[in-house]
């Protein structure tokens, strides 16, 4: 059969072999024995075709739609943008669930003889089906140990839910792409904080959650200040003990640098620029930590491949900011915007309550992806004063580009319901700071926040960049081709070596298999430029995380690696100076530190 999309004459999708695969693997459309029955390129035009339809409901034709449309495809086949995986996966199919990020409630209900911990769980099951990850707070689940009226019972208190939750998401795999991921949250004064600390200590235990401890400026204080604070029942909000603020930080930092987790969420930050107060305030998280969302919120995410904007029509002698593409970065900008919108409209929810909010508030979240390659192309190392300013300036140009294109949006289609009591709306009630200023000047916007930097852990894959605004893992990497092991080179950095005049297949072969570029053949400054992860010091990855939190509405998805031979104490500073820095949460990585980790560098990689 030809295919549908024979006669509209769009150009071959920019895509490496490898690129292909992965797009079959993960995203076509299957028959029954799970045999592709698409194209990469249909798939792009079916994306762009569903959601630039989403126009008509703003008075568009048919003509307009389709010539949306086509902008839409050159923009995901040339890769300078993409939306997350479920948009990719659904739209224009029956499931249509276009999010990748949800919270749900959990309700101490079922202590009360009602169900609400069992309706959340057949919510996260749907979610979970769809693509999409949940994120929860077991916060307002009574302690273990505490009274039960109806049963006259004890409760069992909020990590056994989230066990079960975890248990659940074990059962039902997703959509046959792939496994749920989620984000537990508790807070810290919880009185089964230390319980919920320890949980993943044993690393094979309730393996499909990452967990966080939301921590409270108050509790921050107290750290600072050495003093005890005070544990609260969340059932009959009475103080119930406290607990020694260092003793609990400690433990959460000794933890982290065990095993990565906890991580922290700083949970009255996030809330200070909670866009809709009047709505209700965040108690999580979504699984990867970029987004705070209140209870039944969905965030649809996107990301600009940022390293796409360096011109090759300006010398690299040249400063920095001459060399980036700020005309096309902003029309690739304003492009993805009028498409997250429209996927807003496009989206079939899981749930009645979840439908509702997202078209009071319009969430979306626009980020980047392939800043570690945008540094290398202007030859600028990530750990440098240089490297953070660039990564502060672009994500500063993507949120006001974004915010204008939000109000250009508004101008037709009209504000966001909810946006008269917002932090962007005029009335006199708008979130406002301690001092009584307001937290962000009026704006006529169409969806309350429009950032974020999402992980783009599989997008960044096909896309062919690097991750979020990662660093470079590693330069080179053994591939294992059709059964023998070929050196994999970044290509950036073969190109270098190439106009240099310094390659060869045995230098890039050792690259490859030692797992660093510290040879005297590879110029000192070629070797700045490529710093990878390991080469960059956590304070680097948490200057950058600060970097890009100064202009992003949401939140960062970051990890701060560390070497294997770091100490309990390095990670405790690490998690100060995120608090110090503004940043919304951390997240952290010991080398070596758990078994099998998905990437490693000078070993193997299928
Ligand atoms: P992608 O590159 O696939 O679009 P990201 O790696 O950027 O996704 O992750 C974005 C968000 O998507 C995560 O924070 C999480 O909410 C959700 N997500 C990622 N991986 C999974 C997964 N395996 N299952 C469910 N949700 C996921």
């Amino acid at each position: 059969p030809t295919s549908p999309i024979a006669d509209l004459d769009l150009p071959r999708a920019e895509l490496s072999d490898n690129a292909r695969i992965v797009l079959a693997k993960r995203y076509l459309r299957k028959d029954e024995k799970g045999k592709p029955v698409e194209e990469p390129e249909e798939m792009f035009w079916r994306v762009a075709y569903t959601i630039a339809q989403a126009d008509a409901k703003y008075g568009a034709g048919e003509e307009q739609i389709r010539a949306l449309a086509r902008e839409f495809y050159l923009l995901m086949t040339r890769r300078l943008f993409e939306p997350n995986s479920p948009t990719l996966m659904n739209a224009g199919r029956p499931l249509g669930q276009l999010s990748a990020c949800f919270v749900l409630p959990v309700d101490d209900a079922l202590s009360n003889g009602q169900s609400g911990v069992y309706d959340t769980l057949r919510s996260m099951a749907m979610v979970h089906q769809s693509g999409g990850g949940t994120g929860f707070s077991f916060s307002r689940i009574r302690p273990e140990g505490d009274l039960v009226n109806s049963t006259t019972g004890v409760a069992s208190g909020p990590i056994s839910f989230m066990s079960l939750y975890d248990s659940s998401t074990e059962v039902v795999k997703q959509g046959g792409t792939r496994r749920g991921a989620n984000m537990g949250i508790l807070r810290v004064d919880h009185p089964n904080v230390e319980e919920f600390i320890d949980c993943k200590q044993d690393i094979t235990k309730i393996t499909n959650f990452n967990i966080s401890v939301a921590i409270t400026d108050a509790f921050m204080r107290a750290v600072q200040k050495g003093e005890q604070y005070d544990l609260i029942n969340p059932r009959t909000q009475q103080v119930v003990g406290q607990k020694d603020a260092r003793a609990i930080f400690d433990k959460i930092v000794q933890n982290a640098w065990r095993t990565g987790e906890p991580g922290v969420f700083f949970i009255d930050r996030a809330n200070f620029y909670n866009p809709v107060p009047h709505l209700g305030s965040y108690e999580a998280t979504n699984p990867c930590g970029e987004q705070p969302l209140l209870p039944y919120d969905v965030c649809n995410l996107g990301s600009v491949n940022i390293g796409a904007f360096v011109r090759d029509d300006v010398p690299a002698g040249e400063a920095w900011s001459d060399r980036i593409d700020w005309k096309e970065y902003r029309r690739v900008t304003r492009l993805a915007t009028h498409f997250l919108d429209n996927v807003i409209d496009a989206n079939q929810y899981p749930l009645p309550e979840i439908t509702d909010l997202a078209n009071r508030i319009r969430r979306i979240g626009l980020g980047v992806m392939g800043f570690a390659d945008l540094l290398v192309r202007l030859g600028v190392p990530y750990n440098s004063a240089e490297g953070v300013e660039i990564g502060r300036r672009v994500m500063e140009f993507l949120d006001e580009e974004s915010k204008r294109e939000s109000e250009r949006l508004a101008q037709t289609r009209g504000v966001f319901p909810e946006w008269e009591q917002s932090i962007w709306g005029p009335d006199e009630t708008a979130a406002r700071a301690p001092n009584g200023e307001r937290i962000r000047p009026v704006r006529a916007m169409r969806n309350c926040n429009v950032t974020t930097v999402a992980p783009t852990g599989t997008i960044s894959i096909f896309a062919g960049c690097s991750s979020g605004i990662e660093p470079l893992f590693a330069v080179a990497f053994m591939r294992n081709q059709a059964g023998s092991l070929m050196p994999d080179v970044n290509e950036d950095f073969t190109a270098i070596a190439h106009a240099e005049g310094w390659y060869s297949a045995e230098l890039m072969e050792r690259i490859a298999r030692e797992g660093h570029i510290h040879f005297a053949e590879v110029p000192e400054h070629v070797q700045r430029a490529f710093s990878t992860a390991h080469d960059i010091t956590p304070e680097w990855h948490v200057r950058m995380q600060a970097a890009f939190q100064e202009h992003c509405d949401s939140a960062i998805s970051k990890t701060t690696n560390f070497p294997n031979g770091a100490t309990v104490d390095d990670v405790r500073k690490i998690y100060e100076l995120a608090f110090d820095l503004n940043c919304k949460g951390v997240t952290v990585y010991r080398d070596g530190s758990r078994d099998g980790q998905v990437l490693s560098t000078g070993a193997t990689k299928t």
